[in-house]
This record gives C-alpha cells, sequence and structure tokens, in this order.
C-alpha cells in the first residue's frame, strides 16, 4: 500500500484550509482523512450525526479485532474568528518568525496533523498494539460530537486501552480538569403597564433575584476553595453569560432568559448546586409570583455536560505518557476536555498536546515549530514503544 506523505506542517495547512467552524458541516475534512488513511490501508469508520452533516472518524491502525490500543483523540471543529482582527487569512496556514499561524493550529489541528502524519509510522511498526485515532465534531459548543463516538465503541468495537487527548498543553501531562455543567434559565411572568407594578409579574426583576442566588453560591464556592490545591482559579467556578428580558421601559416584561454555567472541581458534587438553585427557584421565588400570575414559571434547561478528569492511582494512560515524555508532575486544568467524556466510559484518559491554551480561541491563533517539532517526537516514540511491544510504559 503506498499512501500520501506529508510533513505535520503540511497535514497542518491542509486541514487549516478547512473551515470547520461548529457550526459548519466538518465532512470535506472528515473524507480526506479518511481517503488519506485508506491509501495507508487503514480501516475507517464514520459515526454520523442524526441528519448526516457531520461525523466522528474513528479508525484503527494494526489488528482491529482485539481489545486494547492506544487512541489518539482530537475534535476537529474550531471557534468562530467572527469579528477577530487577523493578520493574515485565519484559514491559509501562515508561518511567521517560527510560528504557524491559523485558526485551529492550535486548538487542535496541529496535534491532529502529527497524529496524521505520523499514520505511515505506525503501520511500519506492524505492532500488536493497535493505535486508534478519534476524530470528533462539535467539541467547541459543548462536546456535543464525541458522545456518539464513545457510544459507538462501547456498543460495537473492542475497547481501547487508553485515550491520549492532544489538547494544547505545550506538551506537558494533564491528568485532571473541572466538568462543566451550563444551562439556560427561562422565567415567564406576566405583562401589565409599568405603572401597575402590583398587576404584573417582572421577568426581568425575577432573574435578577436568581442570578443574585447564584452569585451567593459563587461566594460559597470560592470560600470552600480547592483541597487538591492544583486548580486555578482554586475553586467550582459560578458564571451567568449572556441575559435578554423585555421589551420597553413601560411594560413589565413577561420574559427573561439567562445562560449560566459551572465549572466544577473534581471533587465537588455537582448535582447539589442544581438542586439548591432548583429549590430556592421552585420554593422560594415562584410561589408568591403564583398568587399574581397563575402561568408565571421558571424553567431551567440543561445544555452541555462535561464530565471532569478526576486523576487516579495507576491510570494506564498517565503512566504511558510519563514514559513517552519523561514528565512527572501531571498538571491540572480548568477547560474542560474530551478526557472526561472517555473517563466516563471506562477508558482512562489524559491530555497532551502541542500549543499553549493561551493562543486558543484568540485572533493570530498560532503553535509554535518547536511545539510541533515536540509532538512529532513524542509521536515517533510511541511508535517505537508499541512496536516494541508495549502499550504502558
Ligand atoms: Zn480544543
Amino acid at each position: 500500500m503506498t499512501g500520501q506523505q506529508f510533513s505535520t506542517t503540511e497535514m497542518l495547512a491542509r486541514l487549516v484550509a478547512f473551515d470547520t467552524t461548529s457550526r459548519n458541516s466538518n465532512l470535506a475534512l472528515i473524507e480526506f482523512v479518511r481517503d488519506y488513511l485508506a491509501g495507508h490501508g487503514v480501516a475507517v469508520e464514520l459515526i454520523h450525526n442524526e441528519d448526516r452533516t457531520k461525523a466522528n472518524l474513528y479508525a484503527t491502525i494494526g489488528p482491529v479485532d482485539r481489545p486494547g490500543g492506544i487512541v489518539l483523540s482530537g475534535h476537529s471543529d474550531v471557534v468562530p474568528v467572527d469579528g477577530q482582527d487577523w493578520s493574515s487569512e485565519p484559514f491559509t496556514l501562515d508561518t511567521r518568525d517560527g510560528r504557524l499561524y491559523g485558526r485551529g493550529t492550535a486548538d487542535m489541528k496541529g496535534f491532529i496533523a502529527a497524529a496524521l502524519a505520523h499514520v505511515p509510522e505506525f503501520v511500519a511498526a506492524r505492532a500488536e498494539t493497535p493505535v486508534h485515532l478519534a476524530l470528533s465534531y462539535d467539541e467547541e459548543i459543548g462536546c456535543v460530537g464525541v458522545h456518539g463516538m464513545v457510544d459507538h465503541i462501547r456498543a460495537h468495537l473492542p475497547q481501547p486501552e487508553l485515550v491520549l487527548v492532544g489538547e494544547p498543553t505545550e506538551m506537558k501531562l494533564v491528568n485532571a480538569h473541572k466538568g462543566i455543567r451550563s444551562f439556560v434559565t427561562e422565567v415567564t411572568g406576566s405583562e401589565a403597564h409599568s405603572s401597575n407594578t402590583h398587576l404584573g409579574v417582572n421577568a426581568v426583576e425575577v432573574a435578577a433575584r436568581l442570578i443574585g442566588f447564584l452569585g451567593q453560591l459563587r461566594d460559597e464556592m470560592q470560600r470552600r476553595g480547592d483541597a487538591s490545591g492544583r486548580f486555578d482559579p482554586p475553586y467550582t467556578s459560578v458564571h451567568v453569560g449572556v441575559i435578554r428580558g423585555g421589551t420597553a421601559l413601560n411594560i413589565i416584561p413577561r420574559q427573561c432568559r439567562f445562560h449560566w454555567e459551572f465549572r466544577a472541581l473534581p471533587d465537588q458534587d455537582e448535582d447539589a448546586i442544581i438542586e439548591r438553585f432548583n429549590r430556592f427557584a421552585c420554593e422560594e421565588v415562584l410561589p408568591p409570583l403564583r398568587e399574581v400570575a397563575a402561568d408565571a414559571d421558571i424553567q431551567t434547561i440543561a445544555q452541555a455536560a462535561v464530565p471532569p478528569l478526576v486523576p487516579f492511582d495507576d491510570c494506564p494512560a498517565e503512566a504511558l505518557v510519563r514514559a513517552l515524555t519523561g514528565d512527572n508532575a501531571p498538571l491540572a486544568v480548568s477547560y474542560g476536555t474530551e478526557a472526561g467524556i472517555f473517563q466516563h466510559a471506562d477508558i482512562p484518559a489524559v491530555i497532551c498536546g502541542p500549543g499553549s491554551i493561551e493562543q486558543a480561541h484568540k485572533p493570530d491563533e498560532f503553535v509554535t515549530v518547536a511545539q510541533l517539532d515536540a509532538c512529532d517526537r513524542f509521536l515517533s516514540r510511541l511508535a517505537a514503544h508499541i512496536a516494541a511491544g508495549g502499550t504502558e510504559g
């Protein structure tokens, strides 16, 4: 089998050129990767979304019928460039001063490019240990796409031993991250002329009360702190990001909705936060409103949920990265990743990838040539490691 060969930089240029902003289809990128892998004789499965406009890709190099093996995981989508002031075209890889600029270079097409460029090396290793590639969609809008792939693996495929998620960590080992839960709360009040405040239910003011309660929870979490001493900020954070309500100053507003989230330390009881919020809304705030307007209501709808990544003793994913990098000082990060979702599905995962989260989501996003070189060395060591017959250090 003679497939195409790419350096990591050449592959990155190809991947960046696909505008895989989450609102777009990722199929052009996925089909390009599928064809590239097929050229190297690698078995590929696509796991589509319901309307078949997007797909996850799961590929196996080496034996396809046995459990175990190492998953190299990345998300194919990127955040929008709308309203950002870029010095070069964001979807054209631009090399300046040892840096490769373009949307997704750090988050996280750099890692995907390196993994793909090493496919010929993994194939040549003819190892007993499979290397799997897992590319997801819609990570940037709440880790939406990967669930379909994880469910598919669990239901239909041999279980891999461990997952390396290549989010940008400057090639450092990350074995813990916070969990994310996000919500929309919709308040339904009752209109009246603004002079008759006693006849209406002011949805904006109700929302303000609820947001005030979230502020109390936030302060309480801050006081409780982080017993592990590993996270920055060292507490479960609570945040309201968007609010919309009201139509005119002289109308008591009937509707108000706000979007909020919390990012929980791994040892935080996440449901307890939601239960307390709902209890406050339903037992304290709502009953007096219903006396004014029978259809007054407060509805909180769950949006994204990303489980935390929880470190544990003898984690095989951690052992492998320690062995390959020599990094024995794992870090914890406050952003969520698909690693938490893999771990939640009983597939141990850690994070290690090129580039810095400092450059992610910003204009002039870049990854340095030095970081990609470090990732290339890491993957070559991985190829040698599986060729020698191991999965762990
Ligand atoms: Zn990312």
